[in-house]
């Protein structure tokens, strides 16, 4: 079956749920919200337990990052609003309800709007925002083996209370790709406003509204990890499409995906049938101007931000400086080499940012490492571009010594490890320098028309003595003999 088949338009929205995994404390009560590798139901109180009688207070540091969340992704923050209750029944549930916001029925969303540059087929395409709120997390339900083959079902309450975002998007997504390129770009803007790590196993979930255009929709639960996305969006594509080419219509109802197949899990919820109320126990929330303002200043660059000023600031083009910032620790590490050197202009910019786009990140993800957990240094790049240019070294030369670099060798160390084998006897490298000038006199002849045609001769000599000649030596041989010879 064609996935690309016109006859049937696909339409994604998103319902991502992502933790404030940077907070120090659950959303309503005082418990550590660090709860990954702790025994199970060791941080729970009162509070996120949902005992009678115990009452929420709000945690004033995720109105802050909420707010810093809402900024960043252009959304129109509302001034007041306040918590409701949505009902239902579920073992993750110890209160029955969840405390979360609502848009209907005299509530607000946190914040309104906003929306995601992305790039799609080459293409700049603005993903619009419904809304963004805040809830707390419910408890964590634990299976053993598959959700299906399980014979009972455990419960950890320490993610219960946990803060959480969920943000919904229009639903403007047209195909899985789409749906990954927004998820990466809103990861990347996570990570820049500090208020989360969604590299942290469970600390972003995605629900998925999937329809083919014209017909009901239905919704994939439980997407726990940004690489799940896409092929679970891919399989549900595939059903719906296989069940009107036979002729079905597709059933509204939420289904839950496996890690393989999304399987059906209750007909879809209605609205009502969560009987939103206000949430009495918790004061409204209000956000003035100034509040938003002071927030506003603390809030760091973007990485849309910084994109533009890489290319204003080392005449980057769009696509290096795209590239540069998809991985923050890689920006950085490019800003702290190319500044550390006094004499860098917009040609070691780019020279600079193709070794490490190429061959450094090339190499982290071979390895499948993070620049910060690697020993290369910033400045070991201007080293390796310096000996280069200044031909102690040849690009190839260079090429090799990566691997031990990355293990945090020093360019100075690696020459000097060559050099037990470099030939720098000039007698024996004039030897080889005069042959490759008799078997090259086309690049010879080049050579009064295009200086850089010495860089051929220097590669010759290099290779006839399996790169062991130096460099330096052998271009100042080329440049005496070449000299002799033009006289
Ligand atoms: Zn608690």
């Amino acid at each position: 079956m064609n996935l690309n088949d016109e006859l049937f338009e696909v339409v994604i929205g998103l319902e991502v749920h992502l933790q404030l995994t940077n907070l120090k404390t659950k959303l309503f009560c005082s418990c550590d919200s660090n709860y990954r590798d702790a025994a199970p139901n060791s941080h729970t109180c009162p509070v996120c337990l949902g005992l009678p009688g115990s009452l929420p207070v709000m945690n004033e540091k995720a109105i802050e990052f909420a707010t810093k969340l809402a900024l960043a992704l252009n959304c129109t923050i509302n001034n007041s609003s306040y918590f409701f209750r949505k009902n239902y029944f579920y073992p993750d549930l110890p209160k029955n309800f969840q405390i979360s916001q609502y848009n209907k029925a005299g509530g607000k969303a946190f914040a309104d709007g906003g929306f995601i540059k992305i790039n799609s087929n080459n293409h700049k395409k603005i993903i619009d925002l419904n809304r963004i709120h805040l809830e707390e997390d419910p408890a964590r339900l634990v299976h053993l083996g598959s959700i299906r083959t399980s014979p009972y079902t455990l419960v950890d309450y320490n993610r219960s209370g946990i803060t959480l975002i969920e943000i919904v998007t229009e639903p403007v997504l047209s195909s899985p790709g789409e749906a990954r390129e927004f998820l990466n770009q809103l990861k990347l803007i996570v990570l820049y406003t500090g208020i989360s790590d969604l590299s942290l196993e469970g600390s972003l979930r995605v629900d998925a509204n999937i329809s083919i255009k014209g017909h009901p929709r239905a919704e994939v639960k439980n997407i726990n990890s940004f690489k799940e996305v896409e092929s679970a969006l891919v399989y549900e594509i595939m059903r719906q499409k296989f069940e009107l080419k036979k002729g079905k219509e597709i059933i509204q109802e939420t289904r839950h995906w496996d890690g393989r197949v999304s399987i059906p899990l209750r007909t879809k919820e209605f609205e009502k049938d969560y009987r939103y109320f206000p949430e009495q126990d918790l004061v409204p929330i209000e956000i003035d101007d100034n509040y938003i303002d002071e927030v506003k200043l603390s809030l760091p660059e973007m990485p849309y931000e910084r994109v533009i000023r890489l290319q204003n600031q080392y005449k980057l083009s769009e696509f290096d400086a795209e590239n540069l910032i998809l991985d923050k620790y890689v920006a950085d590490f490019y800003e702290d080499g190319v500044n550390s050197e006094a004499s860098y202009g917009p040609e070691e910019f780019k020279l600079y940012c193709n070794w490490l786009m190429n061959d450094i990140v090339g190499w982290l993800n071979e390895h499948n490492k993070a620049i910060n957990e690697v020993n290369l240094k910033p400045h070991y790049i201007v080293d390796l571009i310096w000996n280069i240019n200044e031909g102690y070294i040849t690009t190839k030369m260079a090429k090799s010594f990566i691997d031990s670099m990355m293990r945090g060798r020093t360019i100075s160390q690696l020459i000097k490890d060559k050099g037990k084998k470099r030939i720098s006897d000039e007698s024996v490298l004039k030897k080889y320098t005069k042959e490759i000038i008799k078997e090259n006199q086309e690049i010879v002849e080049d050579l009064h028309t295009n200086n850089k045609a010495i860089e051929a001769l220097i590669g010759r000599v290099m290779k006839k003595t399996k790169g062991q000649a130096d460099p330096k030596i052998t271009r100042r041989i080329l440049k005496e003999l070449l000299k002799i010879r033009e006289k």
